[in-house]
């Protein structure tokens, strides 16, 4: 079947399911493998649960509601690049190793007050992800908003290729996914595939001007630059808070780190024409969700919840911020930083080198990557696991305290709140 006539199947259902578990009436189901699983073996199911038809690329499942493809995944791709280019509405992409969901989701609110848009739901960043978000615009999106992750070279570029970008921001390189790329190098080069793609279409890039890497690297292409004059910062020691012209925008987003997010957001609404009142309306509106940098009060507690993911770029940035945050009793719990392949020996090491000349309060540190590192310090407490630290906290009586608890998503330390 060609992609037209898939597509015409495509508008004719109520839309993309791959999921048996959560099927829509009418939808258009496609059978996609995983390493534990094939979707073609849930095509009758998919259709006993109320499918329109079914796209599987194994022949022996085939029924007069099945679609044969070559490969389901490709078919979906290519599906909806044939949607996007079919819809004709500007897309903005963004990437990078940090802050990508958080600052999808502050321009999604500021270009929402003139646009009907269409954001990337949650972190559905990938080969998968970013088909399902173009497929899930339609006549009426005015705007896409598509966010882009990768641990690896050339993954950039195809999902790229798929979304056909007309703008791009890149939020920050860092040091997350060295397993995947490799290098710090590997993460540069892996990010800037998208202002390759944008280079050679002749396509905007929005600059973080105080990145003076991500100047140099943008300075061939259409840049939109903005920076600490244009949007400056004027208080990070709880919500970050920040003047636009004559502006002021007080976000409820807790992190130094978060100041670059609304700056893009706010010099992406300003070039769209969004007006200063509608751009300060909508950055006050967003509140943060699933356990990124959360400001919670709890049994006399104040915590920094940031419990959604942490790589060593992240991880710093959050203690220095916690560092300089204003309160009492500080206490920092930490769980290991995942998929740091050859370099997690040194980047655990570096961070506890860290608590220790810069001891401003007591750290918990939980995963078997801390507790392999050296310590000296008699406040830095290191656990093989969550279970171990359990026990421990339910001895120890901690009283208007000031917490930072941080950690990969597999550490999912927002089980401390329980504790608490
Ligand atoms: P993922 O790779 O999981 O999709 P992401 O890039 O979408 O992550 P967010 O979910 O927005 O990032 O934020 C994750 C964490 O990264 C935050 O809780 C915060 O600790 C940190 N972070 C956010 N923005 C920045 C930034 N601009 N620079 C450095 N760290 C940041
Ligand atoms: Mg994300």
């Amino acid at each position: 079947m060609t992609i037209k006539k898939l597509h015409q199947e495509f508008l004719t259902s109520s839309g993309i399911c791959t999921d048996t578990r959560k099927i829509k009436k009418n939808c258009l189901f496609v059978a996609l493998k995983g390493d534990n699983f094939n979707g073609n073996t849930f095509a009758a199911e998919a259709i006993k649960k109320g499918a329109y038809k079914v796209v599987i690329d194994e022949s022996e499942y085939q029924n007069d509601q099945t679609i044969l493809v070559k490969n389901g995944l490709i078919a979906l791709q290519k599906l909806a690049t044939f949607h996007r280019k079919q819809l004709k509405l500007p897309i903005l992409s963004l990437t990078g190793s940090n802050g990508k969901t958080t600052t999808k989701e502050l321009i999604n609110v500021v270009l929402s007050k003139k646009f009907n848009t269409v954001a990337t739901k949650g972190n559905l960043n990938n080969h998968i992800g970013v088909p399902l978000t173009l497929l899930s615009m339609t006549s009426e999106t005015e705007f896409g908003i598509v966010e882009m992750g990768a641990n690896h070279l050339h993954e950039i570029e195809s999902l790229c290729q798929i979304a056909q970008p007309d703008y791009g921001y890149i939020t920050n390189f860092g040091k997350a996914h060295l397993e995947g790329f490799g290098s710090m190098e590997g993460v540069v080069k892996g990010k800037s595939e998208l202002y390759r793609y944008l280079e050679s279409h002749s396509k905007t890039v929005f600059v973080n001007g105080n990145d003076t890497k991500q100047l140099e690297l943008t300075k061939s292409l259409d840049q939109v630059v903005f920076n600490d004059t244009i949007i400056q910062l004027m208080d990070a020691s709880n919500e970050v808070k920040v003047k636009f012209r004559n502006t002021e925008i007080q976000s409820k987003l807790v992190g130094l780190y978060n100041y670059a997010n609304i700056a893009a957001a706010i010099a992406i609404g300003n070039y769209f024409n969004i007006s200063e009142e509608h751009i300060k309306a909508a950055i006050e509106s967003y509140i943060p969700q699933n356990n990124r940098s959360q400001r919670i009060e709890k049994a006399g507690h104040k915590i920094l919840l940031d419990a959604y993911n942490a790589n060593p770029t992240s991880m710093m940035a959050a203690l220095e911020n916690f560092k300089q945050a204003e309160g009492n009793n500080k206490i920092l719990i930490l769980g290991d930083m995942f998929e740091m392949g050859t370099e997690a020996e040194k980047e655990h090491q570096h961070i506890v080198a860290f608590l220790e000349s810069n001891p401003f309060g007591k750290a918990y540190l939980l995963g078997s990557n801390f507790k392999k590192t050296n310590k000296k310090a008699a406040h830095i407490y290191t656990f093989e696991s969550f279970d171990d630290f359990k026990k421990q906290i339910k001895v120890e009586d901690f009283k208007n305290c000031f917490f930072l608890i941080k950690g990969s998503r597999g550490m999912a330390l927002e089980r401390i709140l329980d504790l608490l």
